[in-house]
């Protein structure tokens, strides 16, 4: 397995700057220090004069050292080896990251500055097994810093959750769902027991509730639970009495819009793994008042369990999708104990062509090839997965170390 430096445990109050990493939590606008957050568009900038880097002469020099004084404030680790084959060997990729609301957000959490990030972070990629991936990158516990209070949700996951309501996904998710769901169960069907890892939207879960329930009953559960969410920040009747309220709210009783389930063909048994990471934003991550887990559970009927509780249950399953392997700093060890209880593994997450800087790193167009040298049987079905007129941006490798996968 590769070594990860993780310098997160060295003290951080040495910063210059003071608090964690310097600033105070996310979403506070001020000016300080040379960087500007307005109020208005909640953009970042930086004062140029200010920045140890990009001017000409000494810039690399001073490059170098600001990565150093980063890496001893904590902030910063090295990734000598790639991080899912150990490999030295590597190219300088181009960074072509933009800045997008988590680079936004490092400023927040951290005393980098915003025009720095993205060539600060600089991206490499394996030529062994094609991931792309940062070196330096955040430390640990900066990570866990920028996935709580620095942008503390899954963008993303809501975001697809939010399309499956109201049904704008037609082209590209509701595409990939359909198409992954026929291939596994083509090739690993008849599928009973199903495990997805932390985000409990990205994948195919609300797919299968979607269709089952219906559309109509599907649309009205999830609004019955924003809507609850929302009625108790109507209410501040003073301190105490928005307390008790938000106490006395329940969750929107899921009993009838389960009833209406019946024989679907989809899994009887729905998982969803919660394995911690500081990379990941965890049961951090909540919209409108309610948290994805919460609403999985509801919504999407879906059973919470962490690895001990599947550990001490021996639980196994016929097929695991992981959306989010590349939010854990040793994907193999995570994927190894996937591939252990799993009949087929789908690894779907983002390919490097869209990798931006909220990930240490992204799995290359090689990952399938890498995964068939360490003796398991991988395919990957990216292509046909995505809709015909769209670009891919996330990978679809079908992956089992029990069965032979024919494509
Ligand atoms: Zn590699």
């Amino acid at each position: 397995m590769p070594t990860i430096q993780a310098t997160g445990s060295q003290p951080v109050c040495g910063s210059p700057i003071g608090g964690p990493f310097g600033y105070p939590p996310g979403g506070v606008l001020r000016e300080r220090g040379g960087v500007a957050i307005h109020s208005r568009t909640g953009e970042v900038d930086f004062a140029p004069a200010e920045s140890p880097l990009g001017e000409s002469g000494s810039s690399a020099n001073s490059s170098v050292e600001r990565v150093s004084q980063l890496v001893r404030d904590g902030v910063l680790s090295h990734q000598p080896d790639c991080p899912v084959c150990g490999s030295p060997r590597r190219q300088l990729e181009p960074n072509t990251a933009r800045r997008n609301r988590y680079i936004r957000a490092i400023p927040l959490v951290t005393p980098m500055r915003a025009s720095e990030i993205v060539d600060v972070l600089q991206a490499w990629r394996c030529e062994n097994c094609t991931t792309v991936y940062c070196d330096p990158w955040l430390s640990r516990s900066a990570s866990a810093h920028l996935f709580t209070t620095g942008f503390g949700q899954h963008y993303d996951g809501w975001k697809v959750l939010h399309e499956s309501v109201s049904n704008d996904d037609g082209e590209t998710h509701a595409y990939w769902r359909e198409h992954t769901w026929a291939r596994i169960d083509a090739i690993a069907g008849p599928v009973s027991a199903y495990a997805e890892l932390n985000c409990p939207f990205r994948g195919l879960l609300p797919y299968f509730r979607r269709n089952e329930v219906g559309v109509a009953a599907y649309r009205r559960f999830a609004r019955r639970a924003r809507r609850s969410a929302r009625s108790r920040r109507r209410h501040p009747r003073g301190i105490l009495g928005s307390l008790r309220r938000a106490f006395d709210v329940r969750p929107p009783d899921a009993s009838s819009f389960l009833q209406s389930a019946g024989e679907s063909g989809y899994p009887d048994e729905r998982v969803l793994v919660l394995e911690p990471s500081a990379a990941c934003w965890g049961n951090n991550c909540i919209s409108q008042g309610v948290s994805c887990q919460s609403l999985a559970s509801g919504l999407l009927a879906v059973t919470l369990a962490t690895t001990d509780d599947l550990d001490h249950d021996d639980r196994c399953f016929d097929v695991a999708v992981l959306t989010q392997l590349d939010h854990f700093f040793e994907p193999m060890a995570v994927l190894e104990r996937f591939l252990a209880r799993s009949r087929l593994v789908v690894v779907a997450c983002h390919l490097s062509n869209y990798f931006s800087k909220q990930h240490p790193y992204a799995f290359g167009p090689g990952i399938a090839e890498h995964f068939r040298s360490r003796g398991w049987s991988a395919v990957d079905l990216t292509r046909e997965t995505v809709h015909p007129a769209k670009r891919a941006v996330n990978q679809c490798v079908f992956v089992s170390q029990q069965m032979r996968i024919s494509s």
